[in-house]
């Protein structure tokens, strides 16, 4: 029996006491398998409201991570690889947030941190014991402006580009932004200043910052009839030049409501791209710029065949209470603020 009907078999066996969850990241041969698709929030919102003991969650290892925090005692969340982690994530160690927190709000103002999603459970659990949130590219002008509305400033950390581009959506001047300069254990940090409203930390995806807006330029010129989307992890200059920019769920209904015939070039992660290049063949969607991570391909169809055969101990997620209880107040706050 090939690998993809040894997977088919086993989900029939374990019938609804396995749930396969799935980011849009993955690639076909995993995708066919999973019980729920989607991007970070829809598949956060999911967890809650499962049923099934075992979680098994195709996607790098904040994803798992997020999904352990959510899901109940009885439930044990796997990843078919571990190790499949996020460049962008291990740029903002919770140490060095949280000595950084502590230093900007030395002067006595509260500084509101506001994490990507795409962040360790223990960055995360800083969030919550600072009174603030998680944010996914789908809801991260909503979190902005909530988290406004919280303190004197928001923290938003790691991506800068996506920190970048959602205040540009809010209506934050450049004036009001400043990005951290980390380096040092934070020791250049100082107390708030008063113009300030957002701090940036400088991380960034690596995949996304692939992608420039000479790109854009040369697609501009070879098909001016062209709709350009891209993701919000993409630098502010390519956000800028392009059509249009969301998340995965974003850059998916866009296509499904363009018009037979339409040409649309969509920058992000090209598993996702070439998905939508089959489902939409009457229309041509094209990459804007070949890009993969290679994190989520780490989770291969053998992986998820290993996985399920054994539910090995080993690829269990999971997180100590003591970060979950932080991690998941400042993940429900999130959940509640976008009900
Ligand atoms: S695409 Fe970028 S942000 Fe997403 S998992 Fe890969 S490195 Fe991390």
């Amino acid at each position: 029996m090939n690998i993809q009907k040894q997977i088919v078999s086993l989900k029939a066996k374990l019938g609804p006491s396995l749930c396969i969850l799935a980011h849009h990241y993955q690639a076909d041969d995993v995708v066919i398998h999973a019980d729920i698709v989607g991007d970070s929030l829809e598949l956060a919102r999911q967890i809650p409201e499962l049923a099934a003991e075992h979680i098994v969650f195709c996607g790098v290892h904040f994803m798992a991570e997020t999904a352990a925090i959510l899901a109940g005692a009885n439930q044990h969340v796997y990843a078919p690889d571990v190790s499949a982690g996020c460049v962008m994530a291990n740029m903002a160690p919770a140490p060095l947030l949280e000595t950084i927190l502590n230093r900007l709000q030395s002067g006595g103002k509260q500084v509101i941190p506001l994490t990507y999603v795409n962040s360790s459970a223990a960055v995360k659990a800083v969030c919550g014991r600072f009174g603030g949130s998680v944010c996914t590219s789908a809801n991260a002008a909503v979190m902005l402006r909530w988290a406004l509305d919280q303190g004197d400033a928001v923290l938003f950390l790691p991506d800068a580009n996506l920190g970048q581009n959602t205040a540009t959506a809010v209506g934050l001047g450049a004036s009001a932004i400043k990005i951290l300069n980390i380096r040092g254990g934070g020791q250049y940090v100082q107390a708030l200043e008063p113009d300030h409203r957002l701090l940036l930390w400088p991380g960034v995806c690596a995949v996304h910052a692939k992608i420039h807006a000479e790109h854009i330029q040369k697609i501009r010129n070879r098909h001016p009839q062209g709709t350009i989307l891209v993701h919000p992890e993409c630098d502010p200059q390519v956000v800028a030049l392009a059509d249009g920019a969301g998340s995965t769920s974003y850059l998916i209904n866009k296509v499904q409501q363009a018009a037979t015939g339409r040409t649309m070039h969509i920058g992000t992660e090209a598993n996702l791209v070439h998905r939508l290049q089959r489902q939409h063949p009457d229309k041509t969607i094209c990459s804007l710029h070949p890009i993969w991570c290679s994190n989520m391909a780490k989770t291969t169809a053998e992986k998820l065949l290993d996985t399920l055969t054994h539910l090995q101990i080993q690829s269990v997620v999971r997180v100590g209470e003591s970060i979950a209880a932080s991690a998941r107040l400042a993940l429900e706050r999130m959940l509640a603020v976008c009900s």
